[in-house]
């Protein structure tokens, strides 16, 4: 956890194509351009290697030695030193290899920890320059480098870049991995050098390498010129700072006026301009800024880090900015982003496709891609209406569906939630009116009663000519109350749709990946649905997908008799979309999904059971990575929301119900400070308190 931020860090990040670009004199020759121009700055070299630490400072060979050589004529800011070392390693080597030499393991989230800290104690900074041990991708460890410290700190590079032939290729490559990371260049550098023969670079490629460079900086930042100085060779001498200061003044100009944060006041501009969930447009709820992600955090833009356990409503299993799946939406986006699904197909829709099929329960086979949950679920609904048209019951024009459940917003799929607790209640006139059975109102943990499905069984025996299917959602239902049932409900439930011919839909929306234990919670009760809906994790939480999928047979009842379905959404089958679920998949197949969601369940048990001490609760249950307490009147989101952002997690309590569903793969001691925070809210009353 980082310190608690008393004032907001204001630095940039000094770094280069590659080792000796000249970055240790760049960052020398802008704290001195920056002191002269009147501001207290520093030079700050988080890691530093080939110095013994008891050098740090005095060695010709430190940094620190050329930052304060580059000062010591002009006059000192009191109490202010112009240098500092954070971490020195004595091996000449790669940051990652000096600091295993000594038997030590660098992360860039430590780095930045220190960095934040040295910020806070020196209190007379208005600002550091923290230069980088090598290049932009020289890395701290296996798999992070230089660059994480940037995004970690959310603060713009300044890119030092030789200037000589074939020095274009390192600088594009340079400013690639800028972007990849979300970096903004605050300015580039490009430093004269000599040719790798020995000789001077000729003036006409000096030039050209600028002019290049100018192009894609152009291209690269379209909304903001980046500044593009050249630094040429200057003779050692006494006035050496001095000139390579005032040559790189009009950077430290633009650095100095800059403000940390690119669009400040986003929160009232929000307020001006947007919509959020379920929320008034003139009086907004209470609203943070969230600037960058990382593993289960959410970093917000006052650089506060949230321990998230909401998985972004059930999407980001595995975590945020996942590597693989980064990985495979950058290399689809460059191949190809999109194309219409009509007339054409491509590899990662079909890949999908079958890797999905491969994972559904026995005998789902076809698949439609949607663009979002609610409308996989309209496209359910259809697919239903059209098979019992196509097998010749037209008056099979109803869905059932139990109270409680939940399926999205749009109409069709408004129809078929709660017709009470759904949300929805003000659509009730406007809504096709549907048939609603009592919940399956037997716990998930105790012994099944047969009695639960009396009414569906009446409903069936008695109407089941106008009903076209039932829709529900297996074992969890999810937005409608967090309510986890038994999976013997589905088994009779399946039974008495086959003896009715109704067909039966599983929304798995929020169930499906793993949620619950099972890859799809239809596997709690070995049951196959005639139609499933998935959707949110299929990607990871990257992009908006989702599907649904049927048998053979629900397929060949709607399109029989040369028939065809009567759906097409514009992003139907979106390449980019498909890659990232893929590579989700990919994920399942290779990761410990149900360890980690066995371990979480553990966790989440073990951390909510002291709530149920507390007189407010009215259940405390856990099923897989899913923690819910209920509580026995509705809660104080807004209240709420502020003591948990202050505790440093990212719940978002609804109705009744405060609960958790953390990315799977979540540090255990992150699910306990989690668990913790739920207690310490509702113990403390704030679920109660007034606005
Ligand atoms: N079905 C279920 C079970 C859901 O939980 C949700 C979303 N909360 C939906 C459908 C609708 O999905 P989307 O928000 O992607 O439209």
């Amino acid at each position: 956890m980082p310190p608690p931020e008393t004032r907001p860090l204001y630095a940039f990040f000094i770094s280069g194509t590659d080792t000796n670009t000249g970055k240790t004199v760049v960052t020398a020759a802008l704290l001195r351009a920056l002191r002269t121009a009147g501001l207290a700055a520093q030079a700050v070299k988080p890691v530093q290697t080939g110095i013994s630490p008891a050098e740090t400072l005095i060695s010709p060979s430190s940094d620190a030695f050329a930052y304060k050589e580059a000062v010591a004529d002009i006059p000192p800011v009191p109490a202010l030193c112009p240098a500092a070392i954070l971490h020195c390693f004595t091996l000449p080597a790669s940051p990652h290899l000096a600091a295993a030499e000594e038997g030590k393991h660098l992360r860039a989230a430590r780095l930045c920890h220190d960095i934040r800290s040295h910020w806070q104690r020196e209190k007379t900074a208005d600002l550091l320059l923290l230069e980088s041990a090598g290049g932009i991708s020289a890395p701290l460890n296996a798999t992070e480098d230089m660059s994480d410290i940037a995004a970690e700190l959310d603060i713009p590079v300044v890119l030092v870049c030789p200037n000589r032939l074939g020095s274009l290729s390192h600088v594009f490559r340079a400013l690639a991995a800028l972007t990849e990371k979300g970096l903004i260049p605050a300015g580039v550098v490009m430093t004269e050098a000599a040719s790798t023969d020995g000789r001077p670079t000729p003036a006409r490629i000096l030039e050209d390498n600028l002019e290049m460079v100018r192009g894609r900086l152009r291209l690269a930042c379209p909304d903001r010129p980046v500044p593009l100085l050249a630094l040429p060779r200057l003779p050692k001498g006494a006035d050496f700072w001095k000139r390579a200061a005032a040559l790189l003044t009009p950077l430290a100009t633009e650095l100095g006026a800059r403000r940390r944060r690119d669009a400040p006041g986003l929160v009232s501009r929000d307020h001006a301009a947007l919509w959020h969930p379920y929320a008034s447009a003139l009086e907004p709820p209470p609203l943070e800024v969230a600037s960058r992600s990382r593993g289960n955090r959410i970093i917000l833009e006052n650089g506060r880090e949230l321990v998230d356990g909401m998985s972004s409503w059930w999407a980001a299993i595995h975590g945020y900015n996942h590597p693989r799946l980064l990985e495979a939406l950058r290399r689809q986006a460059g191949r190809m982003p999109h194309v219409m699904f009509g007339g054409l197909t491509h590899a990662p829709a079909v890949e999908l496709a079958e890797g999905l099929v491969r994972r559904m329960p026995e005998g789902l086979k076809r698949v439609f891609f949607a663009d979002s949950g609610s409308v996989a679920v309209e496209v359910a609904l259809k697919m239903a209406l059209q098979y019992q048209q196509g097998r010749g019951r037209t008056r099979r024009t109803r869905f059932l569906a139990p109270y409680g459940g939940y399926h999205g917003d749009t109409l069709g799929a408004m129809s078929v939630c709660d017709p009470v607790t759904g949300m929805h209640s003000l659509f009730a006139d406007h809504l096709p009116r549907q048939i609603f059975m009592e919940r399956p109102r037997c716990r998930f943990d105790v012994p099944f009663d047969p009695a639960c499905l009396d009414e569906a069984r009446h409903i069936l025996k008695t109407r089941g000519e106008e009903i076209a299917a039932v829709i529900l959602e297996p074992v969890v239902q999810g937005a409608g109350g967090m309510w986890f049932y038994h999976p013997d409900y589905l088994r009779g439930l399946a039974e008495l749709c086959a003896a009715s011919e109704t067909l039966l839909i599983f929304d798995e929306i929020a169930t499906g990946f793993g949620r619950t234990g099972k890859f799809f919670a239809a596997e709690w009760a070995g049951v196959s649905p005639d139609i499933l809906c998935c959707g949110k994790a299929m990607t990871g939480g990257l992009l908006t997908l989702a599907a649904t999928v049927c048998t053979e047979e629900v397929a060949s009842g709607i399109c029989g008799g040369g028939r065809v379905f009567m759906h097409g959404p514009t992003f139907m089958g979106n390449p980019l979309a498909c890659a990232v679920a893929l590579a989700n998949l990919g994920l399942f197949e290779e990761n410990r999904w149900q360890t980690l969601v066995t371990g979480m369940q553990e966790a989440l048990a073990q951390g909510l059971a002291p709530c149920r001490d507390l007189p407010d609760v009215a259940d405390v249950r856990v099923l897989g990575a899913i923690g819910v307490v209920e509580l026995r009147k509705s809660v104080n989101t807004a209240a709420l929301h502020g003591f948990f952002v202050d505790r440093g997690v990212w719940i978002r309590p609804f109705n009744r119900l405060v609960y958790l569903m953390p990315p799977y793969t979540s540090p255990l001691e992150d699910v306990v400070l989690l668990c913790a925070a739920v207690h310490d809210a509702i113990a403390g009353g704030l679920h109660k308190s007034a606005c």
